[in-house]
């Protein structure tokens, strides 16, 4: 029987797990933040999204779990997505407008109000460091000690759940397949840029999308749609180089990934005021999204033995929405 359960990662996969194991007694181990891709920066006031910029579910099922799970705090942004092109041009486009979600505090306290409704006790800054296989059960390593558990959701990143399985005291079979099957998964590189004004920008659409591959930049956010994010009479804007970016600037430095940026928001925004920010953020995702998944019957192999995997890499899709089907799906089969 299944009463207690580690959940490895509080990213959404995760906190998609804490969710639906109700009635157990679930412990969160998170190594660094609460959010992990879905992260939130602070600084002087201001909230921006930097990882993903927002929850987008187009799913009624996923939607109604965040209402039950995180209602309380989610808040829709509500200007819409526009498009550019390879020239720039700025236009509504195709872009399909489902509900975008984030909360005032940042998109990651999606994930937090999720874990903190679950129940779940959550341990934040606790690596896991070692997966034993036992009878029954699991023994979990920690930087801290070590714990039984009945039962493992691993909900990590690709990279990290490899290292967990290339090191397990884990006899099956499917320890190694599964190491193999993580080796082969490509990521995607992404840049994320903050910069930030003095003055308040006006915009019709909250983000917007480049048409597929056509530009060096793949996103741009105006954060100052986003309920309380920015404070009045300022501005943060959002850039996102797509993954050609990281390829042809191998060596960037933050101040010239910066000053690109910058000259990307003039060039589209047409607004001679966004040269100058007054402070900007920089981050290089290398393992941004996943562009593969693996073999679906590995999940099922490794349930056998009391562990279910969850995150992006699992549904082979590097999107919010796959991450949570996954780690519903995760804390549900083992339940
Ligand atoms: C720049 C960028 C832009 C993106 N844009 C979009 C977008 O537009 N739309 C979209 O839907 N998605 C987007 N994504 C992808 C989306 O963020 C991810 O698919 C999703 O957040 C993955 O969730 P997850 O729970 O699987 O993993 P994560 O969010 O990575 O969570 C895993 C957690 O596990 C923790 N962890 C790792 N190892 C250990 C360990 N040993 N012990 C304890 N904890 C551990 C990590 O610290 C992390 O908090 C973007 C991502 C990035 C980086």
């Amino acid at each position: 029987m299944t009463e207690r359960v580690c959940v490895v990662g509080a990213g959404i996969a995760g906190a998609g797990a804490a969710h639906v194991l109700d009635g157990v007694d679930v412990t969160v181990f998170e190594m660094d933040t609460v959010g992990g891709r879905m992260a939130s920066h602070r600084r002087n006031g201001c909230v921006f999204d930097f990882g993903a910029n927002y929850l987008e579910l187009g799913d009624a099922d996923l939607e109604s779990v965040i209402e039950d799970a995180a209602g309380d705090v989610a808040v829709e942004i509500e200007p819409p997505v526009w498009q550019f092109d390879a020239s720039g041009e700025i236009a509504e486009g195709q872009t399909p407008q489902n509900t975008r979600w984030t909360t005032k505090e940042g998109l990651d306290g999606i994930v937090r109000a999720m874990i903190e409704n679950s129940g779940a006790d959550l341990e934040v800054g606790v690596g896991v460091t070692h997966l034993e296989r036992l009878t029954d059960g699991w023994l979990v390593r920690t930087d801290t000690g070590e714990r039984e558990f009945d039962a493992v959701v691993l909900a990590v990143p690709g990279a990290s759940a490899s290292v967990l399985f290339e090191t397990a005291d884990w006899g099956a079979p499917i320890r190694a397949d599964l190491a193999g099957a993580l080796d082969t998964i490509p990521y995607r590189t992404m840049d994320s840029v903050a910069l930030h004004y003095p003055f308040e920008l006006e915009t019709p659409f909250f983000g917007l999308v480049s048409e597929e591959g056509v530009y060096d930049v793949a996103w741009v956010s105006n954060e100052g749609h986003k309920p309380g994010h920015v404070p009045d009479g300022e501005a943060i804007v959002i850039v996102q180089f797509g993954p050609g970016w990281a390829v042809t600037h191998p060596q960037t430095s933050p101040a010239a990934a910066a000053e690109a940026a910058t000259q990307r928001v003039v060039e589209l925004l047409g607004d001679d005021r966004l040269t100058e920010p007054t402070w900007w953020e920089y981050q290089r995702w290398g393992d941004a999204v996943p562009t593969r998944g693996i073999d679906d019957s590995l999940f099922e192999r490794a349930l056998e033995d009391d562990l279910a995997i969850a995150g992006d890499w699992v549904e082979g899709i590097g999107r919010t929405r796959a991450a949570l089907r996954s780690g519903l799906r995760a804390g549900r089969e083992l339940l």
